[in-house]
């Protein structure tokens, strides 16, 4: 027997310690602990929090990743829009602001006012609502004046505390910040992505962005995100007079705020503190672009008010981008996963804004056609808050004729296979082609796809590099000799890999489609044709009429898939998985005339839309019931829904159901339907 007093006790101070330890390492900077010991204590804490059920608490640190991925975003209103602030480059701009603000304020602005200097950084905003000190939303600017609710995401963010440390803490506070990528963050991202031939983020706010728009907060989890708070929304129950002492609040509550935040009195240091955070900014860890200049007391800011576009009591200034100039050595086109070929620049080794920079993205073709980029040319590269470098322009007048045109390749420089072009971009369009099979199969076997346990990414390429696996199909033809035959490869390994590759052969329809990387059909569209098509036979046989009748599918997709399942290699590809005995049967199928639990069924064969939060049920266990009941659920608002489900807080759904004059039954309406559906 465990001694459940001691266990309680145990479990109330790894809580307090780990999270005394997030405040120590995102606010005070000040580690207590090594991220080893961190994690060890968190799983001891999970593995109490097993044994004792009673004792759960939605907010401990261990339920931040808890929330399940989401089909997408609700939108919610800001109580106070969330404003973007006015750019210059210039000092003298930034002192006609100075002096507009003093005349603006006449006498109040005697006997001086106070201005404060924030580091500005380049990330994405986000307004953190806390009611009786309990984060309950985290929403994006969107367009200032309303945003996506991304609270699952921001919830898996650790430097953003789900509770402010204070036995006071106001009926409602907002917090807006800054969410950023740490720099070394941001590379390991891209590097990933290079690895397996995704097109890269430019800048770490694109790729913090990309981050926070993941449906997945595993994702979120994994991308050492930090907030930076400097501003407020609405706040009840709590005053401070200054922007200053704001933030100091904010700090002692454990919310993460800027250290380099500091207070001045007149606009010469002001200036000066701009002038010299120009050369210290590159120590941080993150990308810093400018300066925020603002009055500091609240009343001012009242009195100055805003224009349409921007408030009156606030200035950023931003550093103009580092450039240096370098020559172009050479251009290889890079093969993806879809098979688009990328440039890449290789530069002269040349220094700029903290780092040696030698290669650079150039893009697409059109975009080398655009900016006349040759070969041999001097070129402009610039980063400014970007950490990946830009190629600017070329310098012609440094042209001496021996430069060469850089020529879109004829053929992939992977497997010599037919190039076409799509807009602005080149694909490879053979489907043998190695450099993206690899890639393709990596994501045929993915967790979300065919689900191959023992089956990692090293492993898929010493299989292809082995000449082992051509087609997705010769993966369920490995034999235990050939496998054992690799580098580092184990009886047992062999084995666990033969074990997965059984299980996987009979997950069905939905997801070898998923798995197949065709455009425009991930998991939700492979489960939607799944439920419409008993097979892959007859899914073939489909006309463009009735897929484009699908829940969710439009024109566009419609037509692109049926190009795809006319082709010789979707056949090809078919017919190889059904002789190695896949499954392409779909157990998702159903005729809701035929089934006798879903006959008489108010649900059955209606598409049905689930938005906001629900009393009686999660989102995923709500949908499985409709769907049991032969509903169809899909993900987002159109003509083809027949029924829009909406809890508590639902936003942009509800509206667009309106519009559109589409029924829509809240969840008492929804429970009583349950309780006569049986
Ligand atoms: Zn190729």
């Amino acid at each position: 027997m465990t001694d459940a007093g001691g266990d309680a006790d145990r479990i109330a101070s790894l809580r307090d310690l780990l999270e005394r330890a997030n405040r120590a390492y995102y606010v005070d900077a000040e580690p207590i602990m090594s991220d080893l010991d961190f994690d060890t204590r968190l799983r001891e804490l999970e593995s109490l929090e097993a044994d004792h059920p009673e004792l759960a608490d939605p907010d401990s640190p261990t339920r931040r990743v808890g929330g399940e991925p989401v089909s997408g975003f609700e939108s919610a209103t800001h109580a106070v829009p969330m404003t973007s602030i006015d750019n210059t480059y210039s000092v003298e701009d930034l002192q006609a602001w100075h002096e507009r603000i003093l005349k603006g304020l006449g006498d109040l602005a005697d006997p001086g006012v106070g201005l404060v200097c924030d580091p500005k950084i380049d990330g994405v905003a986000i307004s953190l609502r806390y009611e009786a000190g309990r984060l309950v939303s985290a929403t994006t600017r969107g367009d200032g004046t309303s945003g996506d609710v991304i609270t699952g995401n921001v919830r898996a963010i650790r430097s953003i505390p789900v509770r402010l440390a204070t036995e006071t803490p106001p009926a409602v506070v907002e917090i807006r910040g800054e969410i950023v990528m740490p720099n070394a963050s941001f590379e390991r991202v891209n590097k990933e992505r290079e690895a397996v031939g995704e097109p890269l983020f430019a800048n770490a706010r694109n790729s913090t962005a990309g981050t926070l728009k993941s449906l997945d907060p595993k994702v979120t989890a994994s991308r050492g995100l930090r907030f930076i708070a400097h501003g407020r929304g609405e706040t009840v129950g709590f005053d401070v007079e200054t922007y200053s002492g704001f933030l100091a609040q904010v700090r002692s509550w454990g919310v993460p705020a800027n250290v380099h935040s500091k207070a001045f009195t007149s606009i010469e240091q002001v200036v000066d503190r701009v002038d010299s955070f120009r050369d210290e900014r590159s120590d941080l860890e993150y990308g810093v672009d400018g300066m925020v200049v603002r009055v500091d007391r609240f009343d001012l800011q009242s009195s100055l008010g805003a224009t349409a576009k921007a408030p009156r009591w606030a200035i950023a200034f931003k550093y103009p981008a580092e450039q240096a100039t370098t020559s172009l050595l050479e251009v290889e086109w890079q093969v993806g996963k879809g098979g688009t070929l990328t440039p890449r620049a290789t530069m002269e080794p040349v220094h700029v804004a903290g780092t040696t920079v030698r290669h650079a993205t150039l893009h697409n073709i059109e975009e080398i056609r655009r900016k006349d980029l040759r070969i041999g040319d001097r070129v402009v590269i610039e980063k400014a808050g970007e950490i990946i470098p830009q190629v600017v322009s070329a310098i012609t007048e440094a042209r001496s004729g021996d430069e060469r045109a850089i020529e879109a390749p004829l053929t992939c420089p992977a497997c010599e296979g037919g190039v076409e072009q799509e807009g602005p971009k080149l694909f490879c369009t053979s489907a043998e082609c190695p450099a993206q099979f690899r890639e393709r199969l990596k994501w045929f076997v993915g967790r979300d796809q065919m689900d191959v346990d023992g089956l990692g990414e090293k492993l898929v390429d010493q299989l292809v590099d082995a000449g082992l696996v051509h087609h997705f199909a010769d993966l369920f033809r490995l034999e235990r000799d050939q496998l054992l035959e690799l580098d580092r490869m184990g009886e047992k390994s062999a084995d666990n890999l033969l074990a997965g590759l059984e299980v996987a052969r009979s997950r069905g329809l939905s997801r070898v489609l998923a798995g197949m990387g065709i455009r425009h059909i991930g998991a939700s569209a492979a489960k939607v044709l799944a439920r419409g098509f008993p097979d892959a036979e007859a899914l073939m046989e489909a006309s463009v009429e009735t897929l484009e009748e699908l829940p969710d599918f439009g024109e566009i997709t419609a037509r692109s898939l049926h190009e795809h399942l006319a082709s010789e290699s979707t056949r090809d590809a078919f017919r190889r998985l059904r002789e190695a005995g896949v499954s392409l049967q779909s157990d998702l199928h159903r005729d809701p005339l035929e089934s006798p639990a879903v006959s008489g069924s108010p649900f059955a064969g209606k598409t049905v839309v689930i938005t906001g939060t629900f009393e009686a049920f999660g989102r995923k266990e709500l949908a499985e019931r409709l769907e049991s009941l032969g509903a169809t659920v899909t993900g987002s608002v159109s003509k083809k829904t027949d029924l829009l489900v909406a809890g508590e807080k639902a936003g942009g759904k509800l509206k667009k159901a309106a519009e559109l004059g589409i029924e829509t039954w809240d969840e008492p309406r929804l429970l009583a339907t349950l309780s006569e559906a049986g």
